[in-house]
């Protein structure tokens, strides 16, 4: 796309919108929804991969349990540009901020905004074994709320990527009674650790994970060293890759935890950087699609009061 216009090869005066959002995946037309509708001149930029979109139902969002991911984020352009939000597909991998206010390099061309929103999600980095990518988001899967429901009394295999997959393994127990977990390269369990998985049934698999079982498109089996485990689906715990370059290239402060080093925000969205909003995966894990689209609600209400104190401001100077 097309890069690198800088404020010098634009009409500094002309504001073509109020909010720039990058990213349509729920948070981020969830922001747009509620900002359309409160008349704002918004525009969607997105380039068209959100997170989930491997998987053919999404789970746990009332009233649309089961919907396809894709399906709701059509609704949802098609409700948006009911308000006269613009969208335009496209990768947006540059912005610049500075006194006169905050351009967005667009495949379209610049575009001049007064407040930006980073909804970009997240990658998920999973584990190098075979089968792994082609089954993600149907027989290989990572959260519990999503998708124990389908797989309820399901042999479960859980493949561990951390220390932490204990946990998994343990909360997935909830599920089904035939839990076997899979120690991989993260090495045996401590004592007490095992200790509480034999208590509550769950078999410890100890080996080399070499690959996953596929047949007719199911998951089957776990291949451990020379052996396999059959399983009905895999949980794993992929790395978490916020989309948070843009961010990051403006300057925003970030902090380091355990799952790595993440952009900060305020309790209404607000970045570091003056303007510079974010919301959704890309800066928090926990953002499944109906804490996405609370989220996006909640932080597009706090835009808009930001911007009606800016509008404000600029009628008490007279402009
Ligand atoms: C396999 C799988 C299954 C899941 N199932 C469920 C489920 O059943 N229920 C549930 O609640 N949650 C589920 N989730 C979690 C869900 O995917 C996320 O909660 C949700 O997608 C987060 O929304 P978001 O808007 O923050 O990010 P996303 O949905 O990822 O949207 C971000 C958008 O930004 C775009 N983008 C990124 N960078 C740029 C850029 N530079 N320029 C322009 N556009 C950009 C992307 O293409 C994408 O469209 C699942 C996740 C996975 C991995």
């Amino acid at each position: 796309m097309s890069l690198g216009a800088t404020m010098t090869n634009m009409d500094s005066t002309q504001e073509q919108a109020d909010v720039v959002i990058v990213g349509g995946g729920p948070a981020g037309l969830s922001a747009a929804l509620s900002l359309g509708r409160a008349r704002r001149r918004v525009v969607v930029i997105d380039d068209g991969h959100p997170r989930n979109a491997t998987a053919s139902h999404m789970h746990g969002v009332l009233g649309h349990d089961g919907l396809s991911p894709l399906r709701l984020l059509e609704l949802g352009r098609k409700e948006v540009a009911g308000y006269g939000v613009r969208l335009i597909h496209g990768e947006v991998s540059a912005a610049h901020v500075n006194v006169l206010g905050i351009e967005v390099d667009t495949a379209d061309g610049p575009i001049r905004t007064r407040r930006l929103l980073v909804a970009t999600g997240l990658s998920d980095e999973l584990p190098n074994i075979s089968g792994m990518r082609e089954q993600w988001g149907m027989g290989v899967v990572v959260c519990p709320y999503c998708d124990g429901w389908e797989h309820r009394n399901d042999v479960i295999g859980v493949i561990a990527t951390s220390r932490k997959s204990i946990e998994q393994a343990q909360l997935l127990r909830q599920w089904s009674d035939r839990v076997v977990y899979f120690p991989n390269a993260v090495g045996e369990p401590a004592v007490d650790a095992r200790d509480a998985l034999a208590r509550r049934r769950i078999r410890v698999e100890s080996g080399v994970v070499t690959g996953l079982c596929i047949d007719a498109g199911q998951v089957t089996g776990v291949q451990v060293d020379e052996r396999v485990v059959p399983v009905g689906v895999v949980f794993t715990g992929p790395a978490l890759r916020p989309h948070d370059a843009l961010l990051r290239s403006l300057g925003a402060a970030t902090t380091e935890s355990a799952l790595g080093s993440w952009v900060d925000i305020d309790e209404d969205g607000r970045t570091s950087v003056p303007g510079v909003w974010a919301v959704g995966n890309v800066v928090d894990v926990r953002a499944n699609v109906s804490v996405s689209l609370g989220a996006g609600a909640l932080v597009a209400g706090a835009l808009n009061s930001d911007l009606v104190a800016d509008d404000i401001a600029r009628a008490l100077a007279g402009e």
